[in-house]
């Protein structure tokens, strides 16, 4: 680390894993219980009370020993059938997920090709349902992670619950904690998250609500280590059906605890004026936005400069800053910087960010009036 000067700490601003605040390190770390006792089954209990609201919906979410993609499987495994058509939409790399587990499975599956970049429209994924009216189940996501756009889903259900009552299924693994959840009132009928997005705690547990339609339609397919119906069973008491990741839902107790203290629409509120600070200030470096319209309140994601290799700037902000940024994926590498903000990252972290951006992209060669990001995204957070 020879480019490094002293004292230079890690600063996470990639989209999960997002910084834990020292609250719920230390639960991890000091947490000894048994799973196996009134004590756990307590705090278990308690986790998914609190998740609940964060959910949208009445019933409370399953906590799972996973990443985020273990509830997605946990979803396909518990909602379809081998030739099942499903529709999925890729607009990124995170839809294509869908695509591959639904198919995985043996579902037909018709998948909507959308723009990196942008959202689908209502009237798409409409079309596409007249197209094929005994669709089983939709399989969308909120947040496209590897562009950094928000799919408007209560615009678009609205128009899909008037052509269909299939089940809709969203993966929210990136939207939690950042964007608005109402799958009660948006009648959505499964959501997905993960522990390492926003949720303010490392990966390794994975959380999915089910509506009572969905429990109505639970498959009869084989299944095992994802089989909800007898999770719910147990969780219902407190109890997972195998060893939970017990330290992470003490971290978890911790930081939901935190969320709740703050209040969650402050906190999506907070996440809107983060996103839109960033925004600012990419935007005041003379940089260009990937997307146009439906931002991300989780994460900005930036074109890199003609003429600058984009590896070389992500190396320079690791090496140099200690700022873990993301970088493009699939047809996108090298030529994006995802800069994320969900999760516990306070306007101090999206200042050194924008700050270590500055110096970064100064390393680099790219011409710009130096301190310009940061003085918009200040003033963006002080109007
Ligand atoms: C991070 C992410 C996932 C994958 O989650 P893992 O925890 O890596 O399994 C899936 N979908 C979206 C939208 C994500 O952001």
């Amino acid at each position: 680390m020879k480019d490094r000067e002293p004292f230079i700490k890690e600063r996470l601003f990639c989209p999960g894993p997002t910084p834990v605040p020292i609250e719920a390190k230390i639960a991890a770390v000091s947490n000894s219980v048994y799973h196996r006792t009134e004590e756990f089954f307590s705090t278990f209990y308690q986790c998914r009370q609190l998740l609940a609201p964060i959910f949208g919906g009445a019933g409370l979410p399953l906590i799972l020993t996973s990443s985020g993609t273990g509830a997605m499987e946990a979803a396909v495994v518990n909602l379809t059938q081998t030739e099942d058509e499903v529709i999925t939409v890729t607009a990124g790399k995170f839809g294509e997920r869908w695509h591959d587990l639904t198919s995985a499975y043996g579902c037909k599956v018709h998948t909507l090709e959308v723009e990196w970049g942008s959202a689908p429209r209502a009237e798409q994924i409409v079309g596409l349902l007249k197209k094929h009216p005994k669709t089983k189940a939709i399989f969308i996501h909120a947040n496209e992670t590897s562009t950094g756009v928000y799919f408007p889903l209560e615009k678009f259900l609205k128009e899909i619950r008037k052509e269909s009552d299939c089940l809709v299924v969203v993966d929210a693994i990136s939207a939690l904690g950042a964007h608005e959840m109402r799958m009660d009132d948006w009648k959505i009928d499964c959501v997905v998250s993960g522990s390492q997005k926003g949720f303010g705690i490392p990966p390794g547990l994975s959380f999915i609500a089910l509506s009572d339609r969905a429990w109505q339609q639970i498959s009869k397919r084989e299944k095992f280590y994802f089989d909800l119906k007898k999770e719910a069973k147990g969780q219902d008491k407190g109890a997972s059906a195998f060893t939970p990741a017990s330290s992470l839902i003490a971290s978890l107790r911790v930081s939901l605890d935190k969320l709740h203290e703050y209040g969650i629409a402050q906190v999506l509120e907070h996440h809107r004026n983060m996103a839109h600070a960033v925004r600012d200030g990419i935007l005041a470096l003379g940089l260009d936005l990937v997307v146009k319209e439906n931002f991300s309140h989780s994460l900005t994601s930036v074109w890199v400069p003609q003429g600058i290799d984009g590896s070389l700037l992500l190396k320079s902000l690791k090496d140099r800053y200690g700022a873990v940024f993301a970088g493009g994926q699939e047809k996108l590498k090298g030529r994006i910087l995802r800069f994320a903000h969900l999760g516990f990252s306070d306007r101090f972290d999206v200042l050194s960010g924008m700050a270590a951006l500055e110096f970064a992209l100064k390393d680099v060669g790219y011409q710009f009036d130096v301190g310009a990001g940061v003085t918009a995204l200040m003033k963006s957070l002080t109007q």
